[in-house]
């Protein structure tokens, strides 16, 4: 019997049950996440009665409980009174992404994440007199706070605080997402391969919020496979601080060859295992990795032929040298020829570590679907105004899943909103694939901090 949509999200569920809050505890937000019968797929009219309650829910939930923000719509004459249709949404006002970049050290680096936070400040105990980024991450985690991070090419992190349940919102929005565009693949009897650092050895957000891959697939191993700091990120990325750290710069550069050999070949080993099975496979992650993995197979010779069995999802930008994108529809027809397989099941994700968020392409067209039941995507002018479908601005999101900051965010990404996917018929705006960095911002993705971390030529990057 052919796998329905309805089938797979009901034992999905089944799997992910310990995401999803009781019945009575649910919110707005979360009744548009866990209650609607689809990520992409409800009905508009159905979709947008869900999300003007959830956004209207979480925007007076900043406005009374973050001091910082409260302040910024006071400053910006706006209340929550004020957002009573979808028409208002505009009006409220976005926080910079460069906000989220703009941070001290040492124990202040605790004070102001607390100040980010809305509601009840955590309690966060801190030991050490002049504690470093990765001290003050590990208290917060201690008190169930989530602080992940992304980075970016002049070396600032954006950080993020997501309290317990905007992190679960955000593991089970990723997996629904991705699901959802895979539901006739998707088994959990199956075998990944997690092409992030491992998600307990890191909090960089692509390997944090992927965690929830080790509930949804029987049999996951991750490609980097150890500790992932914020200090191995910045020392690889080129900005060592002294002596000790020019020393570590030099010694991961010796040893990330070494291991991006191994890397590689373990893929490949995985892979000569599985092939003869009946077994699925699914690569999630950088597509750097996967490519790395192709060009060895090219060199020496080796195809595998998974079929309608293999699946991947790719995040995280398409560098893969300093100067060079990859072409996302190059990359499918790579695959297809080495590991064979369909382009149908070889997507790719866009989201950001600031949202909760993810923009997924369909089989069909492999436009960027938005999950528009509790986000509401913008684009907007070189002066912040919103402009129409079809225009080029930058990407800004109304994300009502953020409860533990305010989620309503504009970034440094240029795309083109689209009413409708021009290919398939799921209801809700799409973006067009392929998101690029506006003119004079850094790039980032979260894929590019690892791509600098693996590559052994770091040279370059140290200016
Ligand atoms: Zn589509």
């Amino acid at each position: 019997m052919a796998k329905t949509m309805e089938s797979t999200i009901k034992n999905l569920n089944k799997r992910l049950e310990a995401y999803i809050p009781k019945e009575e505890n649910m919110a707005p937000p979360d009744k548009a996440l866990y209650e609607a019968d689809s990520m992409f797929n409800t009905k508009k009219e159905v979709a947008d009665k869900y999300r003007l309650d959830a956004i209207k829910y979480a925007f007076k939930l900043h406005y009374e409980n973050n001091k910082f923000y409260h302040d910024f719509c006071v400053e910006h004459n706006v209340k929550p009174d004020d957002i009573k249709s979808i028409e208002d949404f505009s009006k409220i006002p976005l926080v910079s992404h460069k906000f989220f970049k703009d941070y001290p050290s040492g124990k202040d680096f605790a004070v102001w994440l607390a100040n980010i936070m809305t509601g009840d400040i955590p309690k966060i105990k801190i030991d050490k007199k002049n504690p470093s980024f990765d001290d003050v991450i590990k208290s917060f985690g201690n008190s169930g706070i989530t602080v992940a991070y992304s980075s970016g090419t002049t070396g600032k992190f954006t950080f993020i605080p997501r309290d317990e349940r905007t992190f679960k919102s955000a593991e089970y929005s990723i997996a629904r997402s991705v699901i959802e565009m895979l539901y006739q693949w998707w088994e959990y009897d199956s075998y990944a391969y997690l092409l992030f650092p491992h998600s307990f050895k890191t909090n960089l957000y692509v390997g944090k919020v992927t965690s929830v891959l080790f509930d949804a697939i029987k049999d996951v191993r991750a490609a980097i496979d150890r500790e992932i700091t914020t200090d191995i990120i910045r020392i690889s990325m080129g900005r060592p601080q002294g002596l000790k750290e020019k020393a570590m710069a030099g010694m991961l550069k010796l040893a990330s060859k070494r291991m991006n050999e191994k890397m590689v070949n373990d893929i490949i080993e995985w892979m000569e295992k599985l092939e003869n099975t009946d077994k699925r496979i699914f690569f999630a992650g950088a597509p750097f990795i996967l490519n790395m993995v192709m060009d060895k197979m090219d060199r020496e010779g080796i195809k595998f032929d998974f079929g309608d069995r293999g699946a991947v999802m790719t995040g995280g930008g398409w560098k893969t040298q300093e100067d060079r994108r990859m072409p996302v529809q190059e990359f499918r027809e790579k695959v297809k020829k080495f590991i064979g397989i369909p382009e149908n099941q070889c997507l790719d994700l866009y989201a950001m570590v600031e949202g909760n968020g993810f923009m997924t392409q369909c089989p069909e067209g492999h436009y960027l679907h938005i999950p528009y039941n509790y986000y509401y995507p913008m684009v907007l002018d070189e002066n912040n105004e919103p402009v129409g479908y079809g225009e080029y601005g930058k990407f800004a999101f109304l994300d009502s899943l953020a409860r533990s900051y305010p989620g309503f965010i504009y970034t440094g990404d240029r795309v083109k909103l689209l009413e409708r996917c021009p290919v398939c018929d799921r209801p809700g705006p799409v973006l067009e694939p392929e998101v690029k960095r506006m003119a004079g911002e850094e790039i980032r993705g979260c894929a590019e901090e690892m791509r600098r971390m693996l590559l052994s030529d770091l040279k370059e990057v140290s200016k």
